[in-house]
């Protein structure tokens, strides 16, 4: 059947600038793409190009982003969309780039509901509806295979928030009980939130305490960084993110 949509994507990607060898110089650069084949490489340049063309990345503070640089953050932030569709990216237009950590004023109710003005250095934010604003540093650092990548973070909240607010519940596929996912990620927030008052180490970056939606965006970053570990210490929702990626990172046994 024909769509507007779809010949509107091949007409972008039939015009774009950009060489196979300049994507396959990006992709070399990033350890998390190593263990694609070569059709979920095709497909993730395809998303990346029409990424590359649908949202503006804008460089701040001086910051000059190179175009190679622009290709790592396209592939970066399409991966989790690999076997989803470019849709789910909708319904923002741009990337702010910080060339550091940036700083951010806000309030903050305390449990007495004394409002309290904060400032806080963070490396990567994402609105409802607005732009997703990373940092240059941690977007290099993201670059290691260690668990920590700014860019899936942001891009988590992004799709967690297709639904209404970003909670920790994205919308589901129809295959997809929701009981299951609740349960999968309710018994892992609580325990990760137990290790870390009992002082014990925390298997994922204990960011993942602070919020159900915090605990899905640095579980997504686990899954697509460091699948074994998220496996090993939370399975329910290594398995619960593998249904909703519709990406299985690792063999199971
Ligand atoms: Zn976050």
């Amino acid at each position: 059947m024909w769509s507007f949509k779809y010949w509107r994507r091949r007409r972008i990607l039939a015009g774009s600038a950009v060489s196979q060898e300049e994507w396959k110089q990006a992709e070399e650069s990033l350890p998390l793409l190593e263990g694609l084949t070569d059709d979920e490489r095709r497909r993730l340049r395809e998303w990346a190009t029409l990424f590359l063309h649908e949202k503006s990345l804008e460089s701040v503070q001086g910051l000059v982003l190179d175009s190679e640089a622009a290709r790592r953050i396209a592939l970066q932030a399409c991966l989790p969309i690999l076997n989803l569709d470019f849709d789910w990216l909708r319904g923002w237009a741009s990337v702010i780039i910080y060339p550091d950590a940036f700083v951010v004023d806000h309030e903050e109710m305390d449990s007495a509901g004394v409002v309290h003005r904060i400032r806080e250095a963070r490396s990567g934010e994402s609105w409802d509806r607005g732009p997703l604003i990373i940092s240059s540093t941690d977007v290099d650092a993201g670059r290691r295979r260690d668990g920590y990548n700014v860019i899936l973070h942001e891009v988590a909240h992004k799709l967690d928030a297709l639904n209404g607010v970003a909670d920790g519940f994205p919308p589901l596929h129809g295959d997809m009980p929701r009981e299951a996912w609740t349960r999968a990620f309710t018994r892992a927030f609580e325990d990760i939130n137990q290790k870390l008052d009992a002082g014990h180490e925390t298997p994922l970056d204990p960011y993942a305490a602070e919020t159900p939606e915090e605990f899905f965006a640095v579980a997504t970053e686990a899954f697509f960084e460091i699948p074994e570990v998220l496996a090993g210490a939370y399975p329910d929702v290594f398995e619960q993110l593998a249904r909703f990626y519709r990406v299985w990172p690792l063999k199971m046994p």
